[in-house]
């Protein structure tokens, strides 16, 4: 035998994604295989659906995951409502609006970038003025800023797109299911995710979904949608009573989103936004009592929480300690933030006391080990806001 069986370590997925698969999700996956036009196959695809709009809070009509990550999801968006020509604009206050500013390129449109400081929320106000001084009819922002932990407040942004006549479009990858969203409510037109994040699926299906203003602004484009795998019109038909062939679907992934959405909707979103801040405020007590600080000075995202590597430590070699001493893997930081932060998921079943416990601790360690002087346990603080909040 050339090469042994596969046995992939079994890890505590504490990164910015993906997280561990619940095992639910992971049985699910070895479920027999079923044609993609099954009549079984139908009926969960429509079950996914109204699963789906019961997660994003929406009554929209389409409303289904994407094969593909949740790139795929930005894609999928932003091509489908942007035109050569078309003034776009991007909240960029990290890695994933400029991402989103580079599709908006390729697809000859003008994004017109609203910066801000990374670690920082983008200002309504500066939408606001940008919507008023330009021709844009899209307004693309990141709800949950993977690369910085900054959780978007999108109460302003929606007004003033609203005000303008303009479509709100948002990356909700790292939040749905993790962080309070609405998108009827909120005023969102087009909202993605991923399956890797929050909702605990590997990776590989993007959860998409457009309201009708958006799909009509959609199909009364002058140009073809420039992807032809990614024309949202096409999906749509598939993913509707004709269940027109638009390609084979990963079925196993749509077993895995299914039973993903039930878990969500069986604990309740509002109980699960709780349970995600808890665990948030429990770690950054834990984080503040060692002589740590939290990267975003406010507007922290409950899934995702940047911390900062403080003077003189080593960012790697603490990453590196975590993963083989105590199996847990973090993120690093990405572009200007490369050394400067850690990035602590906690995401769907990741955000739990044990974990925030066993985090806190194996942190320690690690700093104590590279040199670090430890103000105060963690850990200890933790328990102890766990005793406090009963
Ligand atoms: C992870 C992530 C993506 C990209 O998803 P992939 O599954 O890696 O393609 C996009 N936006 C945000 C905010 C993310 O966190």
């Amino acid at each position: 035998m050339r090469y042994g069986e596969l046995n992939p370590p079994n890890r505590i997925l504490l990164g910015p994604g993906p997280s561990n698969v619940h095992p639910i999700v992971l049985r699910a996956m070895s479920s027999p295989l079923v044609g993609h036009l099954d009549p079984y196959f139908m009926g969960l695809m429509d079950e996914v659906m109204e699963l789906l709009r019961e997660v994003f809070m929406t009554k929209n009509k389409v409303c289904f995951p994407i094969s593909g990550t949740g790139m795929a999801g930005m894609e999928a968006a932003i091509v489908n409502l942007v035109q050569p020509g078309d003034e776009v604009i991007i909240g960029s206050n990290g890695f994933f609006g400029q991402r989103m500013a580079e599709i908006v390129r390729r697809c000859q449109g003008k994004p017109i970038e609203i910066f801000e400081e990374w670690g920082r929320a983008i200002d309504p106000e500066k939408v606001e003025e940008a919507l008023s001084s330009s021709n844009a009819n899209l307004v693309c922002i990141v709800h949950a800023e993977t690369s910085t932990g900054v959780l978007q407040p999108l109460d302003g942004i929606a007004r003033a797109a609203r005000a303008h006549d303009a479509l709100l479009l948002v990356d909700a990858v790292t939040s749905l299911s993790g962080c309070e969203l609405r998108v009827d409510d909120m005023g969102i037109d087009v909202c993605y995710s991923g399956s890797q994040k929050c909702l605990n699926c590997p990776p590989g299906l993007a959860p998409i979904t457009f309201n009708e203003r958006a799909m009509e602004r959609v199909r009364n484009r002058r140009t073809k949608v420039q992807s032809w795998y990614l024309d949202v019109s096409l999906i749509e038909q598939y993913w509707s009573e004709g269940r027109a062939y638009h390609h084979t679907a990963p079925i196993s992934m749509i077993y895995a989103l299914r039973e993903a959405l039930r878990i969500v909707v069986e604990e309740g979103l509002e109980a699960r936004w709780a349970r995600h801040k808890r665990n948030r405020d429990a770690l950054i007590r834990g984080i503040q009592e060692m002589g740590l600080e939290m990267f975003p000075p406010r507007d922290r995202c409950p899934t995702m929480n940047a911390i900062s590597v403080p003077e003189g430590v080593e960012d790697a070699i603490v990453r590196r300690f975590l993963l083989d001493r105590f199996n847990i893997e973090v993120g690093g930081g990405l572009g200007p933030l490369k050394g400067k932060i850690w990035r602590v998921g906690l995401m769907g079943i990741n955000s739990s006391e044990q974990n925030v416990i066993l985090f806190l601790g194996a942190l320690e360690r690690a700093l104590k080990t590279a040199g670090f002087r430890v103000k105060g346990s963690g850990a200890r603080a933790a328990i102890e806001a766990y005793g406090e909040w009963g």
